[in-house]
């Protein structure tokens, strides 16, 4: 076990020498394909927003309007890649019947192991450029009455006033599902104040507190301070509880996701002692062991393995010495589970 240990720290104290090499392509003005005429099913402030765009911290400052691609690489329609039951979520947000998740294509961070890239990444775009508002709410209403009861925009950040739309949309044919807000955490506290009221759940990522890190492997060296003021805001708005149903569903509160990387379990306890610290270790966490390496890192110096259990195991005893005591670990073997295919309709099925 001790040789394991020094094996990773040797790894990672290499990775800037080596992670050159894998960061994504940036493409900012061939692969937008559409011109969007939708905007009026925006407020006029999140008109004037995507008009010069400064939505996220990245603060682009072009016309999505107009065919501009900022930094995620998205215009200002739905940019939808994917309307689909997902069952693999923990089980509060999924429960037996699964979730409807809405995946966004592009992203406004640029994780080089990301398990979405398919969609996420600027260049290797699939998605669906027919749906519009009408297609998107028929689908979700579709799926609904299939007794799903709770609809997750996935990777919202850059598109956070269409998911603002779309919630109207659906509120406007008389659908209130419990909404859940599965975001990389890399949003504006604006952005976050401006959802008070439209969402149930939020479920944010806390992915690094090391800002060396977060360049390097996000592309953004303000993460840490910029997703822990957004979180702080879910919190401000949600406090410790996760208030569940009697089907087993959270309908409303927080949960905050980290995802264990392999060589990193310093970084993993700095993250759960960061939020103990900074907000409390009454909240709920889901604390994730599925990382598995895309063909991306394939060859990546240390991302290129799933973890190892006793580096699992070592954050899960911190996250217990912490005082955590709400929410979810998962089994070793759950990195299995969560490979999407979405040139598929039902990217998470087989
Ligand atoms: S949402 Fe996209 S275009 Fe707007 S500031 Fe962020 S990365 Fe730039």
């Amino acid at each position: 076990m001790c040789l394991w240990f020094k094996d990773v720290a040797w790894k990672s104290a290499n990775i800037s020498i080596f992670a050159i090499d894998f960061k994504l392509p940036v493409n900012k003005t061939t692969f937008i394909r559409f011109t969007v005429k939708q905007a009026d099913i925006y407020d006029n402030n999140d008109r004037l927003i995507l008009e010069n765009c400064t939505l996220c911290p990245r603060e682009c400052r072009v016309n999505r309007f107009r065919e501009e691609a900022g930094y995620c690489g998205m215009d200002a329609g739905l940019n939808i890649a994917s309307v689909c039951i997902h069952r693999g979520e923990e089980p509060f947000i999924s429960g037996i019947s699964g979730i409807c998740n809405i995946f966004f294509a592009g992203c406004n961070l640029h994780c080089i192991y990301c398990q979405n890239h398919e969609i996420s990444r600027p260049g290797s775009v699939i998605r669906n450029t027919e749906m519009d508002m009408y297609t998107v709410l028929d689908r979700i209403e579709e799926l609904l009455s299939k007794g799903i009861t709770a609809v997750g925009f996935v990777s919202p950040s850059h598109v956070a006033p269409q998911v603002k739309a779309i919630i109207k949309g659906m509120n406007s044919r008389g659908l209130k599902p419990i909404t859940v807000y599965n975001t990389n955490s890399y949003d504006k506290i604006e952005t976050i104040r401006s959802l008070y009221g439209l969402i149930d759940v939020y479920l944010p990522d806390y992915k690094y507190v090391t800002s060396e890190i977060a360049t390097e492997y996000s592309d953004a060296f303000d993460y840490p301070a910029v997703a822990l003021k957004a979180i702080k805001e879910m919190y401000y708005q949600k406090g410790s509880t996760l208030r569940v149903n009697e089907n087993g569903l959270a309908e409303n509160g927080m949960l905050i996701r980290h995802l264990v990387l392999p060589g990193h379990v310093e970084e993993s306890k700095n993250v759960l002692r960061t939020i103990a610290e900074e907000l409390s270790s009454g909240v709920h966490l889901s604390l994730m062991s599925q990382y598995q390496p895309t063909s991306v890192v394939r060859n990546h110096p240390v991302l290129n393995r799933s973890l190892y259990k006793a580096e699992y195991e070592a954050v899960v005893e911190a996250m217990e010495d912490l005082g955590f005591r709400n929410g979810w670990v998962q089994d070793m073997d759950s990195n299995q589970n969560y490979q999407p295919d979405f040139r598929k309709e039902h990217p998470f099925e087989e």
